[in-house]
């Protein structure tokens, strides 16, 4: 009898004072944002945030692009086993269609992440209540499963109008208030691509992301709601010049093979009948420029055995670019990404604080899938099998989290 007065006591009080509930669990994407941009001094609260609480440099997974980098932060899988392998792609599985995050058929059907199990869906099934403030594959029922609370993707909402439909949705009830929740700023992102990475305008859109992120913890603040607050990025950027563009027709003649992707890497099909030709032609060293057969790429990008990548996949050294001759890159690009994730430019921002962190923490350099289980812990989700470890986090994470 005294046990059940304890459990019901017990449970009246976690649902009632959010003080004792479990903190919210609150990650946030700022697309774009390298990791040295921490050190410019532009970005006062994420400062403050790494002082109290947890930083450092982090690896993106192999192709350092948008999708592919989210689509592993959210189900801990890199993405040759989560199925995003790139921000354009086909599946021979799903004919006539070609993903691309401009194409909104493709972006909300499922079949195209059904591979990897995101957060939150995790989470909607056993219960927990999530919430997405943007996050590629949201938008997707994946697994036949939503985010509890969702919008429709909107590149022209603001940063604030962000961060106050997440404090919104924090003033729901108790028993409706999301426990974890995605946010996704694209600002700085756009401005490394359009002014390059060490641009004013990169600095610029960085203190107006780091404004956005005091603005929602001032906010959670005044509600007296506890959050545990991971900031990541999906990658960096690196500065680009017209002198250091590449042509794949100066390789392989037009007309034996076409592209599907171009700019930090060019992915590309042989025409049918050209394979051998293409092939010959293309794989192995050029200069500034290695190009693979798919299931043939060096271990450490874990990369090549989905049948969504491309046949050929040509990379070529941090800084310099490809484009086809037929598809000329915009002039207007002074950064980009895409690179090998091993290289400086490349590294993606990590910063973490909040009840369960411990202060002052500089972690080594770790692999963006080992967000995976960590943010499953803080949110008690139940993590899936993943490539992600937590090892290289534990140490910056309180014995006892609360
Ligand atoms: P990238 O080309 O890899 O630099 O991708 C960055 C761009 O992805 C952003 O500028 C957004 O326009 C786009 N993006 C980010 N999230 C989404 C989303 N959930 N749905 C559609 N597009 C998105
Ligand atoms: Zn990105
Ligand atoms: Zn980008």
């Amino acid at each position: 009898m005294r046990r059940f007065l304890f459990l019901i006591l017990s449970f009246i009080v976690l649902t009632a004072s959010p003080a004792l509930a479990r903190p919210l669990t609150v990650l946030i994407s700022i697309d774009g944002f390298r990791a040295d941009y921490l050190e410019r001094g532009v970005t006062p609260n994420m400062s403050a945030m790494a002082t109290l609480g947890v930083s450092a440099a982090m690896r993106p997974s192999f192709p350092s692009k948008t999708f592919p980098n989210h689509y592993a932060l959210i189900t801990g899988l890199r993405p040759d086993r989560n199925g995003i392998v790139e921000n354009n792609m086909e599946d021979p599985a799903i004919p006539g269609v070609s993903f691309r995050m401009s194409n909104h058929d493709a972006v909300v059907d499922r079949r195209w992440w059904d591979q990897g199990e995101p957060l939150w869906v995790s989470a909607e099934k056993v219960g927990i209540r999530s919430a997405t403030m943007f996050w590629p594959g949201s938008e997707a029922a994946v697994h036949g499963v939503r985010p509890g609370l969702w919008l429709p993707f909107d590149q022209s909402k603001s940063a604030e109008a962000r961060v106050d439909q997440v404090l919104t949705w924090a003033d729901l009830p108790a028993d409706q208030r999301p426990q974890f929740i995605t946010l996704y700023f694209d600002d700085v992102d756009t401005m490394g691509h359009t002014y390059g990475p060490e641009s004013a305008q990169v600095n610029a859109a960085a203190t107006r992301v780091d404004a956005a992120i005091g603005r929602l913890d001032a906010g959670l603040k005044a509600r007296g709601l506890e959050a545990n607050i991971v900031v990541v990025a999906d990658h960096g950027m690196a500065a680009i010049s017209e002198d250091r563009q590449l042509f794949i027709e100066d390789l392989v003649p037009a007309g034996t093979f076409r592209t599907l992707g171009t700019g930090a890497f060019i992915t590309l099909a042989p025409l049918p009948g050209q394979e051998t030709l293409v092939d010959k032609a293309l794989v192995g060293h050029h200069p500034h420029l290695t190009c693979w057969r798919r299931g043939q790429f060096p271990a450490r990008f874990h990369y090549g055995h989905n049948p969504r990548v491309a046949p050929i996949f040509c990379l070529p050294e941090t800084g310099w670019t490809i484009y086809s001759r037929v598809r000329k890159p915009g002039s207007w690009e002074k950064g980009t990404h895409g690179f090998d994730p091993a290289a400086r430019d490349m590294a993606a921002v990590f910063v973490a604080s909040g009840p369960a962190f411990k202060s002052g923490v500089r972690l080594r350099t770790f692999d963006n899938v080992d967000v995976y289980p960590l943010v499953a812990r803080l949110a008690g989700i139940p993590a899936q099998p993943s490539d992600g470890s937590l090892a290289p986090l534990r140490s910056a994470l309180k014995p006892k989290m609360p």
